[in-house]
C-alpha cells in the first residue's frame, strides 16, 4: 500500500487557521503566528567507533517564545525532517499555553538512527549537537528535554556539555534529567500519568467506569508503556499494545506488567505468550473502548479513520491524527482528546523541574503528582467548557484556549522596534 506524504507542519498549521478563523484573528496576528520564530539548521561530523567519521544533520526551532523561554524535546529518529520538527514545535506552543505553564513552543531533532548506534557514539552525537545547538539554549533562553528515542542518560550529557562551556553547572537548561543530577521526581512517568488523568476524565465524562473498559495502546515506550501499566493498576482491561515490532493482542485483556517484564528481557513484545499477533495497522482498528496512539504523527489518517471502533481517543502521541481523519473521527462521534491537552504532563512536570532547578529546592513526588493532577484536570475542565461553549470538539475547544493566549501575549508584547 502506497500511503501519501502527509506533511506534519501542514496538518498543525490547518488546525491553526481553523483555530484563528473563530477567534477572527487579524491577518497580521495569523502571519506571525504560523511562521516558527527561529529555525536552526546544523550539519556535524562525529567520529564513529571504527574510526570514519559520519557527518549528521540537525534541527533546533523555535516557534513563539512570547509566553516564557522556548521549550521542547530532541528527538532521535531517521524519520526526523525539519517539517516535522517545526510541526512539533508550533505544537509545543499551544501545548504550554493550553495547561498555562509560562513557556513557548520549541523542538529539536536529529536524523540518525541510535538503535544502530554505540552508546559511545551516542553520547559523541548528543554532546556535539548540544554544542551546535547551545547558541540558542540556556535556563531563559531554550530549555530541550526529551523526546522520542532520548533518555535522562542523553540529557546528562547536554547538561554537562552545556555547563562545560559556561564554566560552572546549569542544570535549569535542560529537563528530564536523572534526579541525581538535578531530575524531578515523577519526569519520567508524567506523559504517561497527565495521559492517566485525561483518561479518567474522560471517561467520568461519558459515564464510563475503568473495569469496563477496555484499551488498546499503540507505542510501547516511556509514554504508551507506562500509560499502560497505569490503566492496568485503574483496572481497565488492555487488551491490544504495540511496539516497532508490531502488535499483540488478547480480547481477555493482557497482563501489563508481565508484558513489561517480557519486553525487557526480549528487546520487544514479538512473542509475547497468550496473545494473537497484529498487525499495527490491525491494532488501530480492534474493537475497543479506548485507543491510546503513543507512538508517532500520522497514524490515523483518510485512510483508516472510518474503521477506528474505539469511543474514546486519547492522543498521548503529538500529531497522531491528520486533518481529514479528525473529521472522520468526529462524524463518527468519536471522543477524540488532543495531543496538546493529553500529553502535556511531561512538560508540565519539566516546569516543575525547571522551577526546582532555579530556586536550589526541590519538592516530593507527591507534591509532584499532586500539582500534576491539578493542572491537567484543570486543563481538561477548561478545554471541556470551552468546546461546550463554542459548540465544538475538544481538539478545537484546546486550540481556541491556547492560540488565544498566544495571541494576547503576542498584542501585549507588541510589535519591536
Ligand atoms: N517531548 C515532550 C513533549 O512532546 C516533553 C517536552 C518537554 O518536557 O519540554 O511534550
Amino acid at each position: 500500500m502506497v500511503v501519501d506524504f502527509v506533511s506534519p507542519y501542514a496538518v498543525a498549521v490547518a488546525q491553526f487557521d481553523e483555530a484563528a478563523d473563530r477567534l477572527g484573528l487579524s491577518q497580521a496576528m495569523r502571519t506571525i503566528l504560523r511562521a516558527p520564530k527561529r529555525e536552526l539548521s546544523v550539519n556535524f561530523p562525529v567520529r564513529l567507533d571504527n574510526g570514519d567519521v559520519q557527518v549528521f544533520t540537525g534541527y533546533r526551532v523555535q516557534h513563539n517564545i512570547n509566553r516564557g523561554p522556548a521549550k521542547g524535546g530532541i528527538r532521535f529518529s531517521p524519520q526526523v525532517s525539519l517539517d516535522e520538527v517545526r510541526a512539533l514545535a508550533m505544537w509545543m506552543t499551544w501545548k504550554c499555553a493550553v495547561v498555562n505553564i509560562p513557556f513557548g513552543g520549541a523542538k529539536g531533532g536529529v536524523i540518525c538512527d541510535p538503535h544502530q548506534m554505540s552508546r559511545g557514539e551516542i553520547e559523541r552525537l548528543s554532546r556535539r549537537y548540544a554544542t551546535e545547538i547551545s547558541i540558542l539554549m540556556g535556563p531563559n533562553s531554550d530549555i530541550p528535554a526529551p523526546d522520542m528515542n532520548t533518555n535522562p542518560q542523553i540529557m546528562a550529557w547536554m547538561m554537562d556539555t552545556y555547563s562545560m562551556h559556561q564554566g560552572y553547572s546549569v542544570p535549569a537548561a535542560i529537563t528530564g534529567k536523572p534526579l541525581a543530577i538535578g531530575g524531578s521526581e515523577g519526569r519520567l512517568e508524567a506523559t504517561a500519568r497527565g495521559v492517566l488523568v485525561v483518561t479518567k476524565a474522560a471517561m467520568r465524562h461519558l459515564g464510563m467506569v475503568p473495569e469496563q473498559s477496555s484499551v488498546v495502546i499503540q507505542g510501547f515506550g516511556n509514554v504508551g508503556g507506562i500509560s499502560a501499566r497505569l490503566l492496568h493498576e485503574l483496572g481497565c482491561k488492555v487488551i491490544g499494545l504495540s511496539d516497532v515490532s508490531g502488535g499483540v493482542y488478547n480480547p481477555h485483556g493482557i497482563d501489563v506488567p508481565t508484558a513489561m517484564r517480557f519486553s525487557r528481557e526480549h528487546g520487544n513484545l514479538r512473542g509475547l505468550p497468550g496473545v494473537e499477533p497484529v498487525s499495527n495497522a490491525e491494532l488501530l482498528e480492534l474493537p475497543c473502548d479506548i485507543l491510546i496512539p503513543a507512538a508517532l504523527e500520522n497514524q490515523i489518517t483518510g485512510a483508516n479513520a472510518a474503521r477506528v471502533q474505539a469511543r474514546v481517543v486519547i492522543e498521548a502521541a503529538n500529531g497522531p491524527t491528520t486533518t481529514e481523519a479528525d473529521h472522520i473521527l468526529n462524524e463518527n462521534g468519536v471522543l477524540v482528546i488532543p495531543d496538546i491537552l493529553a500529553n502535556a504532563g511531561g512538560v508540565t512536570v519539566s516546569y516543575f523541574e525547571w522551577v526546582q532547578d532555579l530556586q536550589h529546592f526541590f519538592w516530593s513526588e507527591a507534591e509532584i503528582n499532586q500539582r500534576l493532577d491539578a493542572i491537567m484536570s484543570r486543563s481538561f475542565e477548561a478545554v471541556l467548557q470551552k468546546s461546550q461553549e463554542q459548540e465544538t470538539n475538544l481538539r478545537m475547544g484546546a486550540y481556541l484556549l491556547a492560540v488565544s493566549r498566544v495571541a494576547e501575549a503576542t498584542e501585549l508584547r507588541g510589535i519591536y522596534p
